[in-house]
């Protein structure tokens, strides 16, 4: 008896052995996969954000960089002009905008792309008319002006700003393009169906999750850049009106 009972139990587990052998190594092998697929997870987690931010802050800083210079371009082109922008110098003084009697506006001066090439001389390269954020224009980059009058606003990622009058150093001149509007409005420089905020507290104009998310990028009046929340772009927007409402012309 005890030698069957032995004979069996000894059969029973090497038969156990024998059966278990290639369970426990499929076993591993599920194991091993589950491990090394928490290990890409985690490193997808750990590794893909830095890079993610790493080129989010470049992308910031190559912007901000971007307006520093446009701003020096603005200051340029209006320095013998009273620091007027084109869209605010009159047509007899070299500018785009409406003489003295009104009426005399360029065409084209409804679209940023044009309002930046006006200033093509104080610009340099049009290279930096596109931020490098703005995922959807920045294969179109131009390195010259001629490309620029082709590509014209899938070219361009800034706006520039109908109300930058010299006397008000932290209005609006220029800035990352998207932002949403509360409305389109016509505005005194003559141009009609543009991007409008009202500068108050129920504003619904902000930034649009694009390109810097949930920031955006502003160039003001003085030649300061700023990167901006909502919030503060609404406080630079009081700073920039004198009626309650701001036009910027879009790319
Ligand atoms: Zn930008
Ligand atoms: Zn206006």
């Amino acid at each position: 008896m005890l030698g069957e009972i032995d004979a069996q139990t000894t059969k029973w587990s090497f038969t156990m052995r024998t059966n278990q052998m290639p369970r426990e190594s499929r076993a591993m092998t599920r194991f091993e996969v589950l491990v090394i697929a928490g290990v890409i997870a985690l490193l997808t987690m750990v590794v893909l954000p830095g890079v993610a931010n790493t080129s989010n802050r470049y992308g910031r800083l190559a912007c901000l960089n971007n307006l520093r210079q446009i701003g020096v371009a603005f200051h340029s082109w209006g320095n013998d002009r009273g620091d007027f922008v084109p869209l605010r110098t009159p047509m007899k003084d070299g500018g785009l905008g409406k003489n003295s009697s009104g009426g005399l506006l360029n065409p084209r001066a409804g679209s940023a792309w044009f309002d930046f090439a006006y200033m093509s001389n104080q610009l340099g390269a049009p290279n930096i008319l596109i931020c490098p954020s703005d995922t959807a224009k920045a294969p179109n980059q131009c390195s010259t002006w001629r490309d620029l009058f082709v590509r014209q606003n899938a070219a361009v990622s800034y706006f520039v700003c109908c109300e930058a009058f010299p006397n008000k150093p932290q209005a609006i001149l220029a800035g990352d393009r998207n932002l949403q509007s509360d409305a389109l409005g016509n505005c005194d420089v003559g141009i009609s169906g543009i991007w409008q905020a009202n500068a108050n507290s129920g504003s619904r104009s902000g930034w649009t999750n694009i390109m810097h998310f949930p920031m955006g990028n502003l160039l003001l009046n003085d030649g300061q850049v700023a990167e901006t929340s909502t919030d503060t772009m609404h406080w630079y927007l009081g700073l920039t009106t004198f009626s309650g409402a701001v036009h910027c012309v879009m790319p």
